[in-house]
């Protein structure tokens, strides 16, 4: 078999940019911001792509940006070109940071610990890799910064307030992609999936209500303790007797808090958790069982339970035809063993949902642990040790800005 070389082009471009990119990188993670407003955070952006010939859009729910590169190649949205979107999140976690790295976060009980500077610096990173190209590209390019990941619904604030487009003037884009860097993947490996990637994750809290007393005497009350146990085991059987085992959900108990010493029964115990699903079926029918259990458990016993779910962020769904796409490209532009078909969903979830739920696309999981360690045992996302290899940050903006270009040539058929 014939193997084509990978074009070196791009990638020896963003190579030589690797110190911009960095540099960002680093002064976003030393300033971590939390939540729908980074206003710090999108300064440095700003900064950083000032003299970038880039439109810019901002909207009131969110400290979000989109940046729109029209490209000089004679088409457009209005007469047929294609719209692309790349998009990368700022925010980062309240959590403490443990890394011992010289640009640690500075401030106290913040931490970029999912990699979001990372997926920043690499998306400004493709914004000037794009625009030194912008005069071949055919059509726009819309670089989305979003806040707001970890657990704030940022993308779809973004969305409802318009700024991906979606009226008849200013339709939404075509195709979007986004990357997600995994410190405990292989260096350098891009990695996705089709159809669920991620799962949805919705938060459940079940309040069991009885009547405490003498712990001596139990009869005498209603003890919310066995019942919300029973609850707990009852709810692993639930997950494997009503639902499908090929299409699966978790349910996590994560928390049980109920009294306050050996003798006295409580009169409540508050359980918390999590519910994990990878079809919106499944998720619709997920809080309903749990409620019609939980309520019927109760009952059972003479107890009463409310059950209140709040909706965390639907399934990550990638399209097959962006998955094939994202695979030819990654191939294309760093070598055959460069792209990785991951055979499981991974059940975390990320609202960059919000987006593939409206616009046809992938995100790619980037594997950032260094050459050469055992990736297996680097500190994953999330830990307050995390850490990645800023040698392919570089590799990730070649990435964006390889989908971006050649879906604007070829749509979805690379
Ligand atoms: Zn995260
Ligand atoms: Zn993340």
């Amino acid at each position: 078999m014939v193997r084509a070389m990978p074009d070196t082009t791009l990638i020896d471009e963003a190579r030589s940019r690797a110190q911009g990119i960095i540099a960002l990188r680093r002064a976003i993670h030393a300033e971590p911001e939390l939540g729908l407003m980074t206003p710090r955070t999108s300064a440095k952006v700003r900064a950083a792509l000032a003299h970038l010939p880039l439109e810019w859009r901002e909207g009131p729910s969110t400290s979000g940006m989109i940046a729109i590169l029209k490209g000089g190649a004679g088409t457009n949205t209005r007469n047929g070109g294609r719209s692309v979107l790349l998009r990368g999140d700022m925010d980062a976690l309240p959590m403490p940071e443990e890394t011992g790295l010289p640009f640690a976060s500075t401030v106290a009980g913040a931490m970029h610990a999912c990699g979001h500077d990372a997926h920043t610096a690499m998306l400004a990173g493709a914004a000037e890799l794009l625009c030194a190209r912008s005069t071949s590209l055919k059509g726009e390019v819309r670089f989305m910064f979003q806040p707001g990941e970890e657990g704030f619904h940022g993308a779809r604030f973004m969305l409802d307030d318009g700024l991906l487009g979606g009226g008849l003037l200013d339709p939404l884009p075509d195709a979007a992609f986004a990357l997600h860097v995994m410190p405990n993947a292989p260096h350098g490996i891009v990695a996705g999936r089709a159809g669920p990637l991620l799962a949805a994750a919705d938060m459940i809290e079940i309040t069991v209500e009885g009547a405490g007393g003498h712990a001596s005497m139990p009869h005498q009350t209603r003890d919310p303790v066995p019942v919300a146990c029973e609850i707990v085991t009852a709810l692993q059987t639930l997950v494997t007797r009503q639902f499908n085992a090929h299409d699966p959900v978790v349910i996590t108990v994560a928390s049980i808090n109920a009294g306050s010493t050996h003798n006295v029964i409580p009169d409540r115990a508050v359980l918390r958790g999590t519910m994990r699903s990878l079809s919106a079926e499944n998720r619709a029918r997920l809080g309903d069982s749990v409620r019609l259990l939980a309520v019927g458990i109760a009952g059972a016993h003479g107890l009463t339970a409310e059950v209140t779910i709040e909706e965390g962020f639907p399934v990550t769904i990638c399209d097959s035809r962006a998955v094939d796409f994202g695979e030819v490209t990654a191939r294309a532009l760093f070598g055959e063993q460069a792209f990785l078909r991951l055979a499981d969903p991974i059940m975390g979830a990320e609202d960059f949902a919000y987006v593939l739920d409206k616009v046809p696309g992938a995100m790619f999981f980037l594997g950032v642990a260094p050459q050469g360690d055992n990736w297996a045992s680097c500190c994953g996302i999330h830990s307050t040790r995390m850490m990645l290899d800023e040698a392919v940050l570089p590799q990730g903006a070649a990435l964006l800005a390889g989908l971006a270009e050649r879906f604007l040539e070829t749509g979805f058929a690379a």
